[in-house]
């Protein structure tokens, strides 16, 4: 899971009319019976334990630990028996650069019924995802787009009738549907679209021409505090190399104290509550406050290059058609010290488990024979600083996505034994459900939505970037309902790990660890991907998911 992301937003999707699509569509899809061959658990238990050792230092991209990493992953995927999947070559590479913001002025408000200057750290933050030394925004005017939404697929256009080229944007956190109870709404009521995230209004922002863009921070929507905002957007951040710089990026993209925001309305004549209970409306109009900000900063970049690694089993019939796995084999690498002094994150479930589970699968597959599609695995670099090459892939295919049938992530397992259920993050979003339920129905176990759907996990790992340019991706992880122990022993282990080892030096290898739940679910994992790889069946997004459309237009191009 990814830190960064992890911190951020909260949000709601569309979940009721896709269940009936889905349904509608369901006959149409030809799903194979697939046997899974025996699943080696000493790969998983070797690879799992090696990874996480304080040899490989936590895996920070970059590292000498990225290089024993990219070592240890070639030489069991050469000896699993796949090939490299980049023609000759075992990895992608994956440019990374660092921006800082530094030397920030106050962010200044003129123009109005009285000049305001706002502090950067306490009132505002600010970066720029442009690589350029220096960044001025100067009296440039001042538009309130609400939540900053361009959804044609629901007829919803924040931008509409306006032009803010070289303006700066002021939006709202989260989406419409904020605050709502139930699953039903525009944006999918409490479950979260793509269109709530902080991402998703920064890249709107710049397609629209914006020259900046300013988050109005609210900590219920949210979902956590400024003092998050504050301490994750300040410092560098990472983001992949682009051939053109960022240049078709905003200059600048923040966040604002919702007083700050509220002070910015009242000197423009405007009630910021007002606005904000406006902006929940279809018919809404984006306002031009009238009163014009600046705001100027240095930038400190610095580049490094860090690697995908990728091997291929070609299909049998149809080896130009695809299957993905994917996870990442990225960590934290060294981090805030435990009390004993221990200052490696050695993420040994995060994500050492689902790094080996990509070893242990290439070995079924090959084992079992090659399917009729080909099965891509992809381990990922630098998901934890924002799932960055998985979008580097996304952004820049091996095998072209139109192609890609569709994939299956994995990012940590669980170590709380087995269970009678999965669960699905982003449950009611694709066909691929289908795929799962048939793969557990033979092991009577079932697959249950995530109960934090506002959360929007489904927006925060490696499956994201592939969805975002319209593969289906699937992500479930292992369930709380244990065998042994029912729901009671699922949740205390549950908030065992994410209170005393998730993203800490603690999240370490366990020799007494119980493996039968994460073989249970690799057997999963398996036969999902086993699936996919011998229908003739293209599987889509259900009918009004934010990604469908996408989708369509790179297959009818394919
Ligand atoms: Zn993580």
């Amino acid at each position: 899971m990814t830190f960064k992301l992890a911190a951020a937003i909260v949000l709601p999707t569309l979940l009721l009319s896709a269940c009936t699509a889905a349904e509608d569509n369901s006959a149409d899809l030809a799903i194979p019976q697939v046997e899974a061959p025996e699943i080696s658990v000493d790969t998983m238990k070797d690879i799992t334990r090696e990874l996480s050792t304080d040899a490989f230092e936590g895996r920070a991209p970059g590292t000498a630990g990225e290089e024993k990493t990219l070592a240890l992953l070639t030489q069991r995927f050469e000896a699993a028996g796949l090939e490299p999947g980049n023609g000759d070559s075992w990895f992608q590479d994956v440019p990374l650069i660092s921006i800082e913001a530094q030397n920030v002025s106050p962010l200044t408000v003129t123009g109005g019924s009285g000049d305001l200057s706002f502090s950067y750290g306490p009132e505002m933050v600010v970066t720029s995802y442009q690589e350029q030394a220096k960044i001025d925004i100067t009296d440039s005017d001042m538009v309130f787009v609400g939540y900053g939404i361009n959804a044609p697929e629901r007829g919803w256009n924040d931008y509409e009738g306006i032009d803010v080229k070289g303006k700066t944007v002021v939006i709202l956190v989260n989406d419409p549907d904020f605050g709502t109870e139930s699953l039903e709404g525009e944006f999918g009521g409490r479950a979260m679209t793509y269109y709530g995230r902080w991402t998703y209004k920064y890249e709107e922002a710049a397609r629209q021409g914006a020259a900046a863009a300013l988050i109005i921070h609210d900590t219920a929507p949210a979902a956590y505090g400024w003092n998050v905002v504050e301490s994750s957007w300040s410092g560098p951040q990472f983001y992949a190399q682009t051939a053109n710089g960022g240049a078709d990026q905003t200059k600048a993209n923040g966040w604002i104290q919702k007083d700050v925001a509220a002070k910015i309305f009242a000197s423009a004549g405007q009630d910021l509550e007002a606005q904000m209970t406006a902006a929940k409306d279809k018919g809404f109009k984006a306002v031009d406050l009238g009163v014009k900000s600046s705001v100027s900063f240095e930038n400190t970049m610095s580049k490094m290059d860090s690697k995908n690694v990728v091997g291929i089993l070609k299909g049998k019939t149809r080896p130009d058609e695809y299957v993905l796995y994917t996870a990442h084999w990225d960590h934290l690498g060294r981090c805030k010290p435990a009390p004993d002094g221990d200052d490696i994150c050695n993420g040994a479930v995060d994500n050492a488990t689902g790094t080996a589970a990509l070893v242990a699968l290439a070995e079924a597959y090959t084992k079992a024979g090659a399917p009729d599609r080909s099965i891509v695995f992809l381990a990922v670099t630098a998901e934890e600083s924002g799932l960055l090459g998985s979008k580097y892939y996304a952004e820049n295919p091996i095998y072209p996505l139109g192609q890609t049938v569709g994939g299956v992530n994995m990012d940590a397992f669980s170590m709380s034994g087995p269970a009678n259920n999965v669960v699905v993050v982003g449950k009611g979003k694709s066909q691929l459900d289908m795929f799962l339920d048939a793969a557990l129905e033979s092991d009577g176990r079932v697959a249950e939505a995530e109960p934090t759907p506002e959360k929007g996990y489904y927006y925060r790992s490696d499956h994201f970037s592939f969805a975002k340019h319209g593969v289906p991706m699937i992500y479930f992880e292992g369930g709380e309902d244990l065998i042994e122990g029912g729901r009671e022993a699922g949740e205390a282990n549950s908030k065992d790990y994410t209170e005393n080892r998730y993203h800490g030096p603690k999240d370490e290898y366990d020799p007494n660890w119980n493996w039968d739940g994460v073989m249970g679910d690799l057997k999963t994992y398996y036969t999902v991907g086993r699936m996919l790889a011998m229908t003739e069946d293209w599987p889509n997004w259900n009918d009004g998911d934010e990604f469908r459309a996408i989708r369509d237009k790179s297959r009818s191009g394919s």
